[in-house]
């Protein structure tokens, strides 16, 4: 399967004729060659693969590394890479040109003068972006974890209650169901806090007939979900209703017509005309979704300017909402697997708007 992976690498070499690629991204080297550590390099050339770390990440690359060499470098990991690049003939290594800072650039040529070294723009982002078979079975299973610690909390959520006692003992729900962590600081934004897209979890005190939008997701294998429900603390008022059947009308229309091969833009515009519709445009100032994996936002991006199309294999969000300046706000988002005829759901908490 990882072979698979760095076979897709190949077109590439003969496009940007080069000997070798330096790939210093974490989540691409883990996507690559299975490490999960939080230092170390991969250098790929057609042949032969080596993955670079210091002595504390020997044994660990050990276990985890598939399909390439580990090497120990020394205090200058660099000098490693220039030491491959003579014996191998490497005279024309590719780097990850958004991953590398302007001051390990300048090291890497200094140190790797005799190497010419070429840009290669987001190619492994774009090699990401359809998931595999394995990589759709860990985004499913963390994605049900997550929707399950969700509904084991909801009975929290009452008059009086802080915000960040609602995030807090999620993550600490989703800890004990065996995630590895939260995918992000979870958003719990209740009443008129609602009205921020973004509303991490404050210290807020519920009240009753407040809307709550909490927005989730846990951590597991390196793979993220992501999920937002609006749920309702004490009888919500008609206008909270209303806004809440017209986000979830929304949600649902957009869900009914992913497919390969819709355009991103046109799906984002199914959401975002129907909102419009019913009048509520403008308050609706977001993208519908983005892509989910090793990264919680990951192409594609679901947009009015997006001119990605969706593909079999792709895991968007769909997410519309309405906020509202000093009323409040909904979301609602799932997290779905993009198949030739439609999608498969992966995150699967109530949307119906439950009274708490
Ligand atoms: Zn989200
Ligand atoms: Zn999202």
């Amino acid at each position: 399967m990882l072979k698979n992976r760095r076979s897709r690498l190949k077109p590439f070499f003969e496009e940007y004729a080069l000997k070798a690629v330096l790939v210093t991204d974490l989540k691409n080297i883990r996507y690559l060659c299975g490490f999960s550590g939080s230092e170390g390099a991969l250098l790929i050339s057609p042949e032969t693969s080596w993955f670079l770390c210091d002595s504390r990440y020997t044994a660990q690359a050990a276990e985890e590394v598939h399909g390439a060499e580990v090497r120990e470098c020394g205090a200058v990991r660099i000098d490693t890479i220039a030491a491959l690049a003579d014996e191998f003939g490497l005279d024309r290594i590719g780097f990850e040109a958004s991953h590398t800072t302007v001051s390990s650039f300048r090291r890497l040529s200094e140190k790797l003068d005799r190497i010419e070294l070429v840009e290669i723009g987001p190619i492994l982002d774009e090699i990401r972006i359809c998931k595999d078979a394995s990589e759709i079975e860990l985004l499913r299973s963390v994605a049900t974890l997550s929707s399950h610690a969700l509904t084991a909390v909801l009975h929290l959520i009452k008059p009086g209650v802080q915000e960040v006692e609602i995030a807090l003992a999620l993550e600490f729900e989703m800890r004990r169901r065996g995630a590895d962590g939260k995918a992000f600081d979870f958003i719990v934004a209740s009443g008129e806090r609602g009205a921020m897209p973004h509303g991490r979890a404050s210290n807020k005190i519920i009240a009753s007939g407040d809307l709550v939008t909490i927005d989730f997701g846990a951590l597991q294998n390196g793979y993220h979900s992501d999920e937002t429900v609006t749920v309702a603390c004490g009888q919500p008022n008609l206008r909270e209703q209303e806004i809440h059947s017209i986000v979830k009308d929304a949600h649902d229309r957009a869900i009914e017509a992913v497919r390969a091969g819709i355009s991103c833009k046109d799906l984002d515009e199914v959401a975002r005309s129907f909102i419009c519709e019913k009048g509520y445009g403008d308050f609706f100032g977001h993208g519908l979704g983005h892509g989910v994996g090793l990264e919680i936002h990951e192409p594609p991006t679901l947009s009015p300017r997006s001119a990605a199309v969706l593909e079999t294999g792709m895991v968007i969000t769909i997410e519309p909402g309405i906020y509202i300046p000093g009323f409040g706000g909904v979301r609602i988002e799932d997290t779905v697997v993009v198949t030739d005829n439609g999608c498969d759901v992966l995150t699967c908490a109530d949307k119906q708007l439950l009274v708490l």
